[in-house]
């Protein structure tokens, strides 16, 4: 398919359609409102702000296609909608375990009460499920066909179960009551509108870079990461919910080009130009020692695979920090864990 068919495709299942995004003011959320605008689609984004940023949409918000909605997705939810895109839910391990037990409910709790909203509409509702359901892998790389190996009592486990008892609900939804659902298995995505305070390796390296801190590498850095750069990402997401009813996943989405952490913390200092030093410090537990998706089914079925190089994002990610830092300083941004504390109160 070429790109124009495909956009006329994408266009076709989007133009004029009423698509929920929860999550809608994060990071993947944010951008897939905006490419959903682009094609003509009325945007209902539904954030509790947890660890989303009103300035990752401020350039939507006067769109006329563009609601957002200020709702925590472990509470029921009825909304007039066609397709729903199930994003919600906090990504990085600082902030997934900063409250497990949230974490999981958004997971669990918010799931269900997502696919009864599709279930209610009869519409499709696409999972944003993760490379944390294999766990710390035995198989290399992982494809859709390996049931994972997690530690369910560790600290990881509230997202990595939480994300493990979604895909089982989405998969009984649709066999129970043949609820049209997609299951993306996303591999770590990086990109602009990240947060500064995100905590996970791309965003930490790059601020610490920029500032000229000390890089700092968990264990010996020679554990292995796959990344993929956001706009291909949601290129596979967006292809994923075209595709006809029978096709359910899971998928996985990524990037293979695979890095151990003391490369990337090099390839940083090297793009930035920085002095920075790397320091190591303790692994965390139950760190996954080596994740790259095998891609194969999303090549033969959605058609895609990444065109985005890593050091060509990176780059693009850079100039976002660099901007964002400077916005920073100027106050624009508060501490994470003061915000999140505020939403969990409310
Ligand atoms: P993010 O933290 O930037 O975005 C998550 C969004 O969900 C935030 O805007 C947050 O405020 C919102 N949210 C959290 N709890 C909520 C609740 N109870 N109700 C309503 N909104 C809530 O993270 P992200 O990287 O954009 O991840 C988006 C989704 O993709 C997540 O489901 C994540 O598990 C999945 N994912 C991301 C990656 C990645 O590398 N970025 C990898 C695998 C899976
Ligand atoms: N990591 C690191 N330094 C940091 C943050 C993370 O070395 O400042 C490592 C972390 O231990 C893991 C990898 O980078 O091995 C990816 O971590 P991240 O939190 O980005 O995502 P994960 O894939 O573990 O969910």
């Amino acid at each position: 398919m070429t790109s124009s068919d495909l956009n006329e495709e994408l266009e076709f299942r989007y133009s004029g359609r009423r698509i929920l995004v929860t999550g809608g003011a994060g990071f993947l959320g944010s951008h897939l409102c905006e490419k959903l605008l682009a094609l003509g689609a009325y945007v209902i984004a539904v954030d509790n702000f947890y660890t989303g940023q009103r300035r990752n949409i401020a350039h939507l918000v006067s769109n006329p296609y563009f609601d957002i909605r200020i709702h925590d997705i472990t509470f029921p939810l009825y909304i007039e909608v066609d397709a729903i895109f199930n994003l919600a839910c906090p990504a990085s391990p600082v902030h997934y375990q900063y409250d497990p037990v949230q974490t999981t409910k958004v997971s669990v709790h918010g799931a269900i009460n997502m696919l009864d909203l599709a279930k209610r509409r009869k519409c499709r509702i696409l999972q944003a499920s993760t490379s944390e359901v294999y766990g710390d892998p035995s198989i290399h790389p992982q494809p859709e066909t390996y049931w994972g190996s997690v530690n369910p009592i560790g600290p990881r486990a509230c997202y990595d179960e939480g994300k493990r008892c979604a895909e089982t609900l989405f998969f009984d939804y649709w066999r129970q009551h043949k609820l049209p659902i997609k299951v993306m298995r996303i591999f770590n995505t990086y990109g602009p509108r990240m947060r500064l305070d995100d905590g996970r390796v791309v965003s930490n390296f790059i601020v610490q870079a920029l500032k000229g801190l000390p890089i700092t590498v968990y264990g010996d850095g020679l554990q292995t990461r796959s990344f993929c750069y956001v706009d291909d990402l949601i290129d596979g997401m967006l292809r994923l919910m075209a595709t006809p009813e029978y096709i359910t996943g899971p998928i996985n989405v990524g990037n293979p080009e695979e890095f151990t952490m003391r490369q990337l913390a090099e390839l940083i200092v090297q793009l930035t130009g920085s002095k920075s030093t790397i320091v190591t410090m303790p692994l965390p537990q139950d760190d996954p020692k080596q994740r790259r998706p095998d891609i194969q089914m999303a090549k033969q079925i959605l058609g895609w695979k990444p065109h985005v190089s890593v050091s060509d994002g990176l780059a693009k990610t850079i100039n976002y920090f660099r901007d964002a830092l400077a916005s920073d300083l100027k106050g624009s941004s508060r501490d994470v864990f003061a915000r999140r504390r505020e939403s969990v109160v409310s």
